[in-house]
């Protein structure tokens, strides 16, 4: 049996100590501790990776505190769209949701999509209508409206720019650069890794915009013979770099280490083509990487037998 592991994040960006107050500091690491430990405890009990990103993913979507499910950002229209993927390094089957209105959990919906549908993807209405038939739970609007994110959405109309944005603070222009998704990764006893994302998208965001979240190969990979990855950042510049499944393809073709492999991506690649965020990394083994190339990025980590490791700044 192998040791578990597993790895969240909570957004990358522009996240500044000089910025953030004590309290708000401490809100975070709790949700991220939160998250982290509805993860491991799955483990802990044998359990199967897939469960535990599942399980860390919908505390982070409960929380309000980030840009996914319940905290999710506002569109042009004043509306959330929801977008989320799930995938399994054993048989590599995956399942995702984009711009789904309502749904408490978009996580648990990629799963779904992924367990009881012949497809991969389903967007907006239509996915909404299946979600419908296998019993998900839809929360009203009023649950998913939290003033601060309403703010943002009236400061970024004024210059009709898109803010990428999870802090929760209107005003500030650093925060035009800072990204808000949530996500995990992780390894399970019997040897199999997982990733799952779920997001808002960003700000202001039209026309029914997708990001890198729920494209699979973008967003999130998961391949049991490279690395399970779960991105945060400039969406579109992680859909043009297809980064997760660039990693896994360094590893797989090039044998690259997981270090070396998420380097190269986020550190060299993308930077090159202005691309900015982070992203969490495990391989098979347990190794788990971190990387960003943002001022920081709500993290956290854990392996069997040693303590949680909670991080946001560079
Ligand atoms: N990657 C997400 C998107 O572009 C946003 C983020 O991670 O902040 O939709």
């Amino acid at each position: 049996m192998s040791k578990y592991a597993i790895a969240i994040h909570g957004g990358a960006g522009t996240i500044l100590k000089s910025l953030m107050t004590p309290e708000k500091e401490s809100q975070y690491r709790q949700g991220l501790k939160d998250a982290i430990e509805a993860g491991e405890v799955i483990l802990k009990n044998n359990g199967s990776s897939l469960d535990a990103v599942e399980a860390a993913v919908r505390s982070l979507e409960n929380n309000p505190l980030f840009n996914a499910g319940r905290g999710a950002v506002f569109t042009n229209d004043g509306k959330n769209e929801l977008d989320a993927s799930i995938m399994r390094g054993d048989t590599l089957e995956a399942g995702a949701v984009a711009g789904v209105k309502n749904v408490k959990n978009p996580i648990s919906l990629a799963r779904a999509i992924m367990e009881k549908s012949e497809h991969v993807l389903m967007c907006g209405e239509g996915a909404a209508k299946f979600a419908k038939s296998i019993e998900t739970e839809f929360a009203d609007d009023s649950y998913f409206f939290v003033q601060a994110r309403f703010d943002q959405l009236q400061e970024a109309k004024k210059t009709d720019g898109v803010f990428l944005d999870h802090s929760g603070e209107a005003n500030a222009e650093e925060n035009k650069k800072k990204f808000g998704t949530v996500g995990a990764v992780a390894l399970d006893v019997h040897g199999t890794i997982a990733a799952a994302t779920s997001t808002g998208g960003m700000t202001n965001k039209k026309f029914g915009r997708a990001g890198d979240s729920p494209i699979i190969g973008a967003g999130t990979y998961a391949n049991n013979n490279t690395c399970a990855i779960s991105c945060t950042g400039h969406g579109e510049f992680f859909i043009r770099s297809v980064v997760a499944y660039d990693i896994s393809c360094l590893m797989e073709y090039k044998g690259l280490s997981l270090k070396e492999a998420c380097d190269e991506v986020v550190h060299k690649k993308l930077v090159k083509i202005g691309g900015e965020g982070g992203l969490v990394a495990i391989d098979a083994k347990g190794n788990i990487e971190l990387p960003f190339n943002s001022e920081g990025m709500y993290r956290a980590s854990l392996k069997d037998g040693e303590g949680i490791e909670i991080m946001i700044y560079k």
